[in-house]
């Protein structure tokens, strides 16, 4: 096994080796505010304190210092929705075919380009076994270097439904508490429901899939033992379904309408749109035909449907659905600059994949503050007036550790001759 501590070289300092940045702005508390310090502390992987600019600096000899020379520090970013055992290849879902061996070996180089991004924590909402559940505890345990994943296991659907060839397939209300309690089992930390049909597999995506029952059951028994419930809807009667059975986040909404999000907006659940998600979805790239055609017909009315949510106020997290059709892991600054594009400023945009996507994986990271996890990104520019500084990150800390982005690097070129064969 690849432990962190056997890859000394990927992290800079020795294991539990304090850490200090000075010099630098950081975004804190929920609201993101300028916060200047001359030095923020970092023990044992939680953030312990902020120094004033000038004031003294209380380090210790064995503490490892990083100056940020001005740069700005904002929380480690949160991807509310990938697919973390997929490579983005053209026909995506293929990749569930494949051994075991080559999707772990997809969820380590993902993980490497997640934090290579910046992406410190993801959720990852479904996958054709329990690989990435494995993976996530590996992780969780600080056996393996990666981001926190918070994983569904297998998403639950009906018959025939949207995913229902990689997907636990359930019927009734009885077998889908059934299908809930075995992803638990396994080791979930959220539950994925396909409320309708989808874009990227056959059939039609504004199809009604679980019955209201069915949902009923599975969000009743999610949230008995703490769970939360991420419904994939496309439609206005789909998302209506979901937020009736109480589920706590929708995922994409593509069709939605103005009164899609005046329910949500009043029901105060989370909408993850991952509309980038079809940026390169195009002919003449291997993509099946199907999807294509489906994807390029969803665009228009996904655009819309995202500004439609922004001006309703509707509480937003960003999420990619990343590992899908040409849509890797990392691509999270496009999305938040299509949420710029439709209505949002980009203080705002910023907190979908932070502060505001906090509480969708258990709400102690995604905000800096004494006391909470040093998952942190530092970049040049201020990302809270343009996202795009968010592009180039110049370290990136997760558990109090400073990521050797080099190393990342050279390890994910080395992954991904392996992974093309
Ligand atoms: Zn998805």
């Amino acid at each position: 096994m690849v432990s962190a501590e056997a890859l000394g070289s990927a992290q800079l300092g020795e294991p539990g080796q304090p850490l200090v940045l000075t010099n630098g702005i950081a975004l804190v508390g929920s609201e993101l505010e300028h916060r200047e310090f001359g030095m923020l502390r970092i023990v044992a992987g939680q953030i312990e304190s902020f120094g004033p600019r000038g004031g003294a600096t209380r380090t210790h000899s064995d503490d490892l210092i990083l100056d940020l020379e001005g740069a700005f520090v904002v929380p480690g970013l949160i991807d509310s929705h990938v697919h973390f055992d997929l490579a983005g290849h053209p026909a995506a879902y293929e990749h569930y075919d494949a051994s075991v061996l080559l999707r772990s070996l997809t969820c380590f180089h993902n993980g490497l380009a997640a934090l290579r991004n910046g992406i410190t924590s993801v959720r990852d909402l479904g996958s054709a076994d329990h690989t990435v559940l494995d993976y996530a505890s590996l992780v969780r345990r600080d056996l393996l270097i990666g981001p926190r994943v918070i994983a569904a296991g297998r998403p639950i659907t009906v018959s025939d439904g949207h995913f229902s060839q990689y997907a636990r397939v359930a019927n009734g209300p009885s077998d889908v508490r059934d299908a809930v309690r075995e992803q638990i089992a396994a080791g979930a930390r959220v539950i994925k429901l396909m409320a309708t049909g989808g874009i990227s597999t056959s059939g039609n995506p504004e199809s009604i899939q679980l019955t209201p029952e069915e949902l009923a059951a599975a969000v009743t028994e999610a949230h008995q033992a703490g769970l939360q419930v991420a419904a994939h809807a496309h439609t206005h009667a789909g998302v209506v379904a979901a937020l009736s059975a109480g589920v706590d986040s929708i995922e994409h909404a593509a069709f939605g309408d103005d009164a899609t999000f005046e329910v949500m907006a009043s029901h105060h659940a989370t909408l993850v749109p991952t509309v980038s998600a079809l940026n390169n979805v195009l002919p003449g790239r291997g993509i099946p035909a199907e999807t294509v055609r489906k994807s390029l017909e969803a665009r228009e009315p996904y655009l819309q449907s995202v500004r439609k949510a922004v001006s309703a106020g509707v509480h937003i997290a960003a999420g990619t659905d990343a590992g899908t059709a040409l849509n890797p892991i990392g691509g999270l600054v496009d999305e938040l600059a299509m949420y710029c594009d439709a209505g949002m400023t980009a203080l705002q945009a910023l907190a979908t994949a932070t502060t505001g996507a906090s509480g969708l994986i258990g709400g102690r990271a995604g905000i800096i503050e004494p006391g909470r996890p040093a998952d942190l990104m530092v970049v040049a520019g201020d990302p809270s007036a343009d996202v795009t500084a968010l592009r180039r990150p110049l370290h990136v800390v997760r558990r109090g550790r400073v990521i050797d982005l080099a190393w990342a690097d050279r390890t994910m070129s080395e992954l991904s001759r392996a992974l093309v064969g």
